[in-house]
């Protein structure tokens, strides 16, 4: 008799790291149901239902709003291979690893890249786009990461895409630790093509990329003189596929499909509004509490979604994350580029954003950092925390 599998059976966390946030119970039964034909009515309907709530979450009325079949990085590599071809210019603004991905991508796609760089933790100013789009006038398009996650800055963006309109280019944004999390507006802020993803603050598990393409990005790219480099991500036929012609291209991944449908549902149902408050506070109350603490910030300009902190002096950093993984369960990110070693990464990203888990963090971390010597005012970040909230 062939030995029988252990059943799978992955550990319970709290993932307050970088992502994937935790998943409602709601959203991973969704993924349970049944498994139907990606041209059975009742598919196509659930595939509408959820573009429309995508429009409604990135607040646009985008006819060419959909998800893209892969995470994340998916949705940058769609918006750059169908806005560029080769030999185009594009402006690509670098403050952090997503930023440099981005320029990766478009110089894979075959653009002439301009950087914009900025240091890392900071944000890139109105002033250097409008000397960038100045300097280089012939640029397509202006990519530009609106929530850094290797750095938890959070890129402003109003001023940026009024340059940007001016001077006739398309804005490609990269809102994939700000959907559902912080305030995106496409219409009210032109922007062209964005892309997010799923396990960030849509609180999904990681498989499909949400995009949105403006009627200008649109028509650029109908004028196109070259096919889009990649077949799998090319809009012209994923458009069709997604349309009510249903031209088969690949199957949609069905019950992640589901699973999007139901986490944007709680989007929804919670409202926009709301949710962006309910982030907010719970940034502050971790980050006063964190500073109570003694623990420094690293961006000036945080986002709420993503809390990006210094190691405090003689803490080794891996001990610490593993201890809180292995006596709590808890998640949180280590540091990257620069700030490998020296800073943790908080996420408090949609279901994980709650004041169960800036408490159970706070606690968790003041005994541990306790324990590893470091002087701390027990409960003076629990207090601190709660001053928040009255
Ligand atoms: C996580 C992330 C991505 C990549 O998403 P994946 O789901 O890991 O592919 C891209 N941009 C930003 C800002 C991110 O935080």
């Amino acid at each position: 008799m062939p030995a029988k599998t252990p059943t799978l059976d992955p550990p319970q966390r709290v993932l307050l790291g970088p992502g994937p946030s935790d998943v409602p119970a709601r959203v991973l039964q969704a993924l349970a149901a049944p498994t139907i034909g990606h041209l059975d009515p009742a598919y196509l309907a659930i595939m509408d239902e959820t573009r429309q709530m995508l429009r409604d979450v990135f607040r646009t009325k985008n006819e060419l709003t959909l998800a893209v079949s892969g995470t994340g990085s998916a949705g940058m590599e769609s918006c750059v291979v169908n806005l560029i071809e080769p030999g185009d210019e594009m402006i690509v603004c670098v403050n952090g690893v997503f930023g440099t991905r981005m320029r990766d991508v478009a110089q894979r796609c075959g653009a002439t890249v301009h950087s914009i760089e900025a240091d890392w933790g900071t944000v890139i100013t109105d002033q250097q786009v409008a000397e960038a789009l100045q300097a280089h006038p012939k640029s397509k398009v202006l990519g530009i990461v609106h929530a850094e996650t290797s750095t938890g800055a959070h890129q402003p963006l109003e001023a940026i895409s009024r340059l940007v309109q001016d001077a006739g280019a398309l804005l490609l944004v990269d809102a994939v630790t700000s959907l559902g999390g912080i305030e995106v507006r496409v219409d009210d802020w032109a922007i062209d093509a964005i892309y997010s993803g799923t396990q960030k603050c849509l609180s999904c598990p990681p498989g499909l990329a949400p995009v949105s393409f403006s009627p200008r990005a649109v028509a650029a790219m109908e004028a196109r003189q070259t096919p889009v480099a990649s077949w799998y991500l090319d809009m012209s036929m994923l458009r069709n596929y997604w349309s009510a012609d249903r031209v088969y291209h690949h199957t949609a991944p069905i019950n992640m499909t589901y699973a999007l449908r139901e986490s944007l549902a709680i989007v929804l149902e919670e409202g926009l509004e709301d949710r962006i408050a309910r982030h907010q506070l719970n940034h502050q109350a971790l980050r006063a509490g964190l500073e109570a603490m003694g623990l420094q910030w690293v961006p000036e300009h945080s986002l709420t979604t993503l809390n990006a902190v210094y190691v405090p002096d003689g803490v080794d950093d891996a001990r610490v994350r593993s201890r809180l993984l292995r006596e709590y369960g808890i998640e949180i990110g280590a540091g990257l580029g620069p700030f490998k070693g020296r800073a943790w990464r908080i996420g408090l990203m949609g279901h994980s954003s709650s004041q169960r888990n800036v408490t159970l963090l706070l606690a968790a971390l003041e005994t541990i950092l306790s324990d590893e010597g470091i002087a701390i005012d027990g409960g003076a970040a629990l207090s601190a925390a709660a001053e928040q909230r009255r």
